[in-house]
């Protein structure tokens, strides 16, 4: 099966010809597109490795978007950095793989490729991907982050263990912006707060209330309104329908 998805990936591939960029000296040689990402890439040129990519992506694309039943209208944009590891400029943890900021951008050489937490990192940002393209960007990101962490498909207890040792919640409404604009004492439990939120949101609400509340952002509604859509009370009611349900099973305080 997943011979048979390579080599009709590889057909599409050859029939769709990797372009020049283009004259402009700051932008990369070539660029390659599958049937719904457009790759380019810093680093030296490995057509193979951007391929193998390529095939990891269009995979997550099938898997997320089943489950929140979106598929975005055009081909996403993505940088990969062939050797690995991303320019010194850019903020991102030393380890990080991945990270979305408009586009996905990767920094994945070819031993990364047979790791197993590949898939978790792609399926992670191609989240973030199609949310923002759903929504048009009207998305608090402990949204955008919950749904791309549960997306990872990985079980819920560390988030309940960093919640519980943290002895409090910072409110939901406070985690609209960037995280990186939070203490970075708080970055773990925004980040645990956003899985155990999503988490809830579809145990209690259903995927469905999740498809429908993406749709609502993307018609520019207001968040507060567009949740009260789908869960028939308030934000705050759901902020504390949240933390009661953390409540007796070692997830956190209230409060
Ligand atoms: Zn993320």
């Amino acid at each position: 099966m997943a011979t048979r998805r390579l080599l009709i990936l590889s057909a599409v591939l050859l029939a769709l010809t990797a372009a020049a960029a283009g004259a402009d000296p700051a932008l990369p040689l070539r660029k390659y597109d599958s049937r719904h990402f457009t790759m380019r890439f810093e680093g030296r040129e490995d057509p193979a490795l951007v391929w193998a990519l390529l095939e990891r992506l269009e995979s997550a694309y099938r898997d997320v978007g089943r489950r929140l039943g979106a598929f975005p209208g055009s081909r996403v944009p993505v940088m990969l950095y062939t050797d690995g590891t991303f320019p010194a400029h850019a903020s991102v943890p030393h380890w990080a793989q991945g990270l979305f900021d408009g586009q996905i951008r990767l920094a994945v050489s070819w031993a990364a490729l047979s790791e197993e937490s590949l898939d978790t990192t792609l399926r992670h940002e191609y989240t973030h991907a199609l949310i923002h393209a759903r929504t048009r960007g009207n998305v608090p990101t402990w949204l955008s982050e919950g749904l791309a962490i549960v997306a990872e498909d990985r079980g819920a207890d560390e988030a309940r263990r960093v919640m519980g040792n943290a002895g409090h919640v910072i409110p939901l409404d406070a985690l609209h912006g960037s995280f990186m604009a939070l203490p970075p004492t708080q970055v773990s439990l925004a980040y645990a707060e956003s899985e155990t939120a999503v988490r809830y949101l579809l145990a209690r609400h259903g995927e469905a209330a999740v498809r429908i509340l993406l749709t609502r952002l993307g018609e520019a509604r207001d968040f507060a309104a567009a949740i009260q859509d789908v869960t028939g009370g308030t934000y705050a009611e759901f902020q504390s329908a949240w933390k009661r349900s953390l409540v007796g099973t070692g997830g956190a305080s209230s409060g």
